[in-house]
């Protein structure tokens, strides 16, 4: 890659363009169209709310410059906009797993409609892309060079090589088409608005910890995560977005910093105060031993780098999943109303 906005200081400057966000009702895409609306864009969020909520977008439906589109991307989708981020997908294990050929079906077919829509219209397309296509890593940290080790049949391979044909689908419009794309790997991101049931570890840890059940650590809790915190990665894509044409990507976004399963719960017991205590469950097939990104490409090309700290970040999500299930009725208190 070259080019790129290096030394630049980056300016959202989106004034009457119109965005499509492709899976915009789910966690990272409910705030990277907050974003892009705070910049003066309109955003057309498209979303068939698999695993997104209307209540990740509710504060956004007063804005006249916010539409909203239930619709599947496996379908065609014909409309007119300037930019497109494709994040439609779901992304956490127990989601994806629970209908793996729809899975497969929405990073390709809709990798292949949203190429398409960008064709037509000659416009950028983002896409967001996974740490996942690296596998269970040989090599560590991982840099955008690497070609991966990924399990082409196992119940992770719907997600992985979904998203690795996705990647190739990008590629090759660029080559054949010159479509401008750019495409991201994004790690393991957390934040407020992550679902409280999608069974990822920070969710699980902190709504574990607040609702006083057992922590459930995976295996041994030896294996590594790197946490980048929501605002960073939106930040990341947006300046992405902003590159000259010639950057494509793939470029790794995520937070360096990693810690074992064990650390982490360790940091949301202390953070929440809990009572709860570690339980130990069986370690699920082909759950990667360990991941931390290579951001020096990030860093250089476009001047960018994680600047929440798990703690900080942690604090501002427990704070949410604390305000979500205060407001949620308890089973009990349903119970004895209804008695
Ligand atoms: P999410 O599940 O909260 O969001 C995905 C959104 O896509 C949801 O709103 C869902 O309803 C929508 N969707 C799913 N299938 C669709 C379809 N066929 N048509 C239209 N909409 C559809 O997950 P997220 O964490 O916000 O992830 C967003 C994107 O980022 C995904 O593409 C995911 O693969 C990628 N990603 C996320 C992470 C992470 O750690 N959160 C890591 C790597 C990659
Ligand atoms: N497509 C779309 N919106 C558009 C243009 C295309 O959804 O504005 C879909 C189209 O239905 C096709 C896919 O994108 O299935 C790929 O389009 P492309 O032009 O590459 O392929 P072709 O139409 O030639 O098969
Ligand atoms: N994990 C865990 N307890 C949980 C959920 C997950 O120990 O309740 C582990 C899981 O085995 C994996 C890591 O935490 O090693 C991250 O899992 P997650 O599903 O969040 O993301 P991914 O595996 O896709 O990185």
């Amino acid at each position: 890659m070259k080019g790129g906005n290096e030394g630049r200081e980056w300016q959202v400057g989106y004034t009457n363009e119109r965005v499509l966000v492709t899976g915009g009702a789910g966690f990272i895409g409910s705030h990277l169209c907050e974003r892009l609306l705070a910049g003066g864009a309109e955003v057309l969020c498209v979303d068939n709310y698999y695993t997104g909520r209307r209540d990740n977008i509710r504060h956004l439906l007063a804005d006249p410059k916010f539409e909203v589109l239930r619709h599947d991307v496996t379908f065609p989708l014909y409309t007119e906009v300037d930019r497109i981020y494709n994040l439609a997908c779901p992304a956490s294990p127990v989601h994806y797993q629970f209908d793996p050929v729809q899975t497969t079906k929405t990073s390709v077919m809709g990798a292949i409609n949203m190429l398409g829509l960008a064709k037509r219209l000659k416009v950028p397309i983002l896409q967001a892309s996974t740490s996942e296509v690296y596998g269970d890593p040989a090599v560590h940290p991982q840099p955008e060079s690497y070609w991966g080790n990924v399990n082409p049949v196992g119940i992770r391979s719907c997600y992985d090589e979904g998203k690795r044909c996705a990647e190739t689908l990008f590629f090759d419009y660029h080559r054949q088409h010159r479509v401008q794309i750019k495409v991201v790997r994004i790690f393991n991101t957390y934040g407020p608005r992550m679902h409280p049931d999608d069974g990822r570890v920070v969710s699980n840890f902190i709504v574990q910890a607040l609702t006083g059940q057992p922590i459930t650590l995976y295996g041994e809790g030896t294996q590594t995560r790197s946490f980048c915190y929501v605002d960073d990665l939106v930040d990341g894509f947006l300046r992405l977005m902003n590159t000259d044409a010639e950057v494509t990507g793939p470029i790794n976004l995520g937070n360096p910093d990693e810690f074992t399963m064990r650390e982490l719960a360790d940091l949301v017991q202390e953070l929440t105060g809990t009572a709860s205590t570690v339980v130990h469950k069986p370690l699920p097939a082909d759950d990667p031993r360990q991941r931390q990104p290579d951001i020096a490409q990030a860093r250089a090309m476009l001047g960018w780098g994680p600047k929440v700290k798990l703690r900080e970040g942690l604090g501002r999500t427990i704070a949410y999943f604390d305000r979500l299930l205060s407001k949620a009725p308890r089973v009990a208190d349903v119970v004895q109303l209804s008695a």
